[in-house]
């Protein structure tokens, strides 16, 4: 705290007190959720959260850019995934490169297997993936968008990985990929990171990364894109324990959706019965959000066996297995993975927090992802106000990601900032001068407290620690 701002309450005697009824604001209306992607879609571009790519050429389909506040709310949410896998002893990171040898993807199946059934309509050039579709109208051939009958094409395989040329030859012997998942900088790292750590099985390698498919149906904003960042853990478990692994990272899966506020309602499991199991699966559980398209895919937690080790070993002749130095036993340890992608993550929390009540619009986001935890008011452009501001948003900016806004009333500045989730607002009026008090304004409850600015910093740390 600067020392300007020191006044009588810092003897420390200032208690806050908890808000009564009269001081929490009602809602204009009923509270509505988000009910139509486009709204957000809208409220994202204008607001400085996601752009379409290359927007003045009109935009290149399902490329998405993050604006100013779209790269703080992915900097919050990887950083929450991160810490949450480091702060484990057993745990250790990883960022493998992009481009990887073409061998990799023969041996993880995606060359040969990687391919989705795809049919067009001759009609009005629509494509579906066939697996997504109405089998009824799949097999009769007729349109799901058009409408026309009998104008789909058969099912035609189609590989999803982007192909490029390494070095100045295009030729087939320069074929390079951009990774399709990251994981598999992972399983060929996997001695690399045990022996440098010095980590014992069980243990677990994490990444955070970009990765690439040619999808045929991509849309519906950030849900599915052709370009995404995905969060992936792999952990390496002696076999005989997976699924005992796979139940334990389920549960802290879910747990870690919880903790980021998404609503518990909105979150369920999904198993993969029998022929929805990847063939390099023992056993898999989608984590499901109620997204405005209904209940989608967030993440997935798969028990993969050895599969990849496996394969790994026989494709590149390495022996990738661990040695028990206690029990003096080799074995290819089996993988429990969590996969979720780091943008559908950020639609979860943006769709989870969209409120409007017929008046107000606001995102009800978890402190911790919202992009910027405080405001600060100046409730005039008078220089006496502005000095006191400047000094306490200094303060706070030490603290915490702070904005500031002295520009209309004070009633849009609210607006503007319930908009993009910022959860707490300081106004400082003339009373603000005389007895160094502020007003705290809350973004949910619309409830108004005045406290003590040299309370300020202490006040918020408090109440994001205890958020929910
Ligand atoms: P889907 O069934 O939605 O195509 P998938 O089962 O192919 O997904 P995985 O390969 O398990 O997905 O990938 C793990 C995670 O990566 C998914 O749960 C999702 O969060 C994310 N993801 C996958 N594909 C995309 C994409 N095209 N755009 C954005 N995120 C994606």
């Amino acid at each position: 705290m600067s020392p300007s701002l020191n006044c009588a309450h810092r003897s420390g005697t200032f208690q806050v007190k908890p808000m009564n009824e009269t001081e929490i604001k009602k809602p204009a209306g009923p509270v509505q959720d988000l009910k139509d992607m486009n709204v957000l879609v809208s409220l994202c571009k204008q607001r400085g959260f996601v752009f379409p790519s290359s927007e003045v050429y009109g935009g290149i389909n399902a490329c998405w850019d993050y604006g100013p506040l779209g790269i703080e709310l992915k900097r919050n949410m990887k950083e929450r995934w991160w810490r949450s896998m480091t702060d484990r002893e057993d745990m250790e990171g990883l960022d493998a490169a992009i481009l990887m040898h073409p061998k990799v993807w023969e041996a993880s199946g995606h060359v040969a297997g990687f391919v989705d059934p795809l049919v067009d309509c001759k009609n009005c050039k629509a494509r579906f993936r066939a697996d997504q579709m109405d089998q009824a109208k799949l097999a009769a051939k007729d349109c799901p968008t058009c409408g026309k009958k009998g104008t789909l094409t058969e099912p035609r395989q189609f590989n999803l990985m982007f192909k490029t040329h390494m070095g100045p030859l295009e030729d087939s012997a320069a074929v390079v990929y951009l990774r399709p998942e990251t994981a598999q900088g992972i399983y060929v790292n996997f001695l690399n990171v045990q022996q440098s750590a010095r980590q014992k099985i069980p243990f677990g390698i994490c990444q955070i990364g970009k990765a690439f498919r040619n999808e045929i149906t991509p849309g519906n904003f950030i849900f599915r894109t052709r370009e995404f960042e995905q969060m992936e853990m792999q952990f390496f478990v002696k076999p005989g324990t997976d699924m005992e692994w796979f139940e334990k990272w389920k549960e802290l899966r879910i747990q870690w959706h919880y903790s980021n506020g998404i609503r518990k309602n909105k979150l369920r499991f999904h198993e993969h019965a029998g022929t929805e199991l990847a063939h390099y699966a023992k056993a898999a559980f989608d984590i499901e959000y109620e997204f405005p398209i209904g209940w989608s895919e967030l993440e997935g937690v798969h028990n993969r066996t050895d599969f990849d080790l496996g394969r790994h070993q026989q494709f590149s002749g390495k022996n990738l297995q661990y040695f028990d130095e206690q029990a003096k036993e080799k074995y290819l340890p089996y993988i429990v993975e969590t996969s979720v992608g780091c943008d559908r993550a950020i639609l979860a929390a943006l769709c989870d927090a969209y409120r409007f009540d017929g008046e107000r619009t606001w995102l009800e986001m978890h402190p911790a992802l919202s992009p910027y935890k405080v405001a600060l008011f100046p409730l005039m452009k008078k220089p006496e106000l502005l000095e006191f501001s400047d000094k306490l948003y200094a303060d706070l900016k030490k603290n915490f990601r702070a904005t500031y806004d002295d520009a209309g009333s004070i009633g849009k500045r609210y607006r503007r900032q319930d908009e993009i989730g910022t959860p707490f607002g300081v106004t400082i009026d003339y009373d603000s001068i005389n007895d160094h008090t502020i007003t705290l304004r809350h973004r949910d409850s619309m409830a108004q407290e005045r406290i003590p600015a040299e309370k300020l910093v202490e006040v918020i740390r408090e109440k994001i620690e205890n958020w929910g």
